[in-house]
């Protein structure tokens, strides 16, 4: 329902949980973040408020730079903790909005390969796939576009991943998603208030956009793989 990322020069857990809150008024029924730190990925999630995720950072805090977060509204599993995002397969983690349409052939297939589901959701099966093609030898960027070819549905998808501490990937297609340029950081965001603290420097990705975002570069690709040119707005929003 509501997606972050941070990938910046301070710690990336309070300013993911600080822009799921601006994000709250949509509704959700469960919170995750997941955080790259020293070559390791690793995720914290919470059934109900977002109080409760922060209950469990104090108890377990999660370093790291780089991050990706997520309020859920359920549409394939039951709200618990297991269904909530990120979800993570091998060195993938993924957040989503929305449905993927084809998921149950998308498991039938990575099922033959041995390739198991944990969770009743739709979004595991994103990483999953990912997860495999990367096994298979694909870079992360190439896996994921890949990946992209290869779902059905309306979505807006945000990747991370174990030891690449500087890139995540967004991809958006029926599902509204944003680039935030920062000094030496950048974000992503479903919508511009979840950026609102953090810039006002906004690129609105376009339908079938993904785009490989670094610390320092933002690449964003149309559905066809060629470069795209998307206007960078400034957007001032009251706090
Ligand atoms: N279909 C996904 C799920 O049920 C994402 C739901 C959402 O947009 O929050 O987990």
């Amino acid at each position: 329902c509501g997606i972050i990322g941070y990938l910046g020069n301070h710690e990336a857990s309070p300013f993911l949980v600080e822009a799921l809150k601006r994000l709250e008024y949509r509704g959700y029924d469960s919170a995750g973040i997941a955080t790259v730190n020293n070559g390791k990925l690793d995720r914290r999630r919470a059934v109900g408020k977002l109080v409760n995720l922060s209950d469990v950072l104090v108890h377990t805090p999660l370093a790291g730079k780089s991050g990706i977060g997520h309020t859920r509204w359920a549409t394939h599993g039951e709200p618990s903790e297991l269904n909530a995002h990120p979800h993570r397969a091998g060195n993938v983690a993924v957040v989503h909005n929305g449905i993927i349409e084809n998921f149950r052939a998308l498991r039938r297939e990575l099922a033959e390969k041995g390739d198991l589901p944990l969770t009743d959701t739709d979004t595991e099966t994103v990483a999953m796939l990912t997860s495999r093609y990367m096994a298979d030898g694909l870079t992360p960027v190439q896996a994921v576009q890949k990946t992209l070819g290869r779902l059905e549905g309306a979505f807006a998808l945000l990747f991370l991943f174990e030891a690449e501490q500087d890139l995540m990937i967004a991809a958006r297609k029926g599902s509204p998603l944003a680039i935030g340029h920062g000094d030496g950081e950048n974000y992503v965001g479903s919508d511009a208030l979840a950026l609102a603290p953090l810039t006002d420097r906004i690129t609105y990705l376009e339908e079938g956009d993904w785009a490989v975002v670094t610390r320092r570069d933002v690449t964003i690709y149309d559905a066809s793989g060629t470069l795209a040119n998307r206007e960078m707005r400034r957007v001032s929003l009251d706090k």
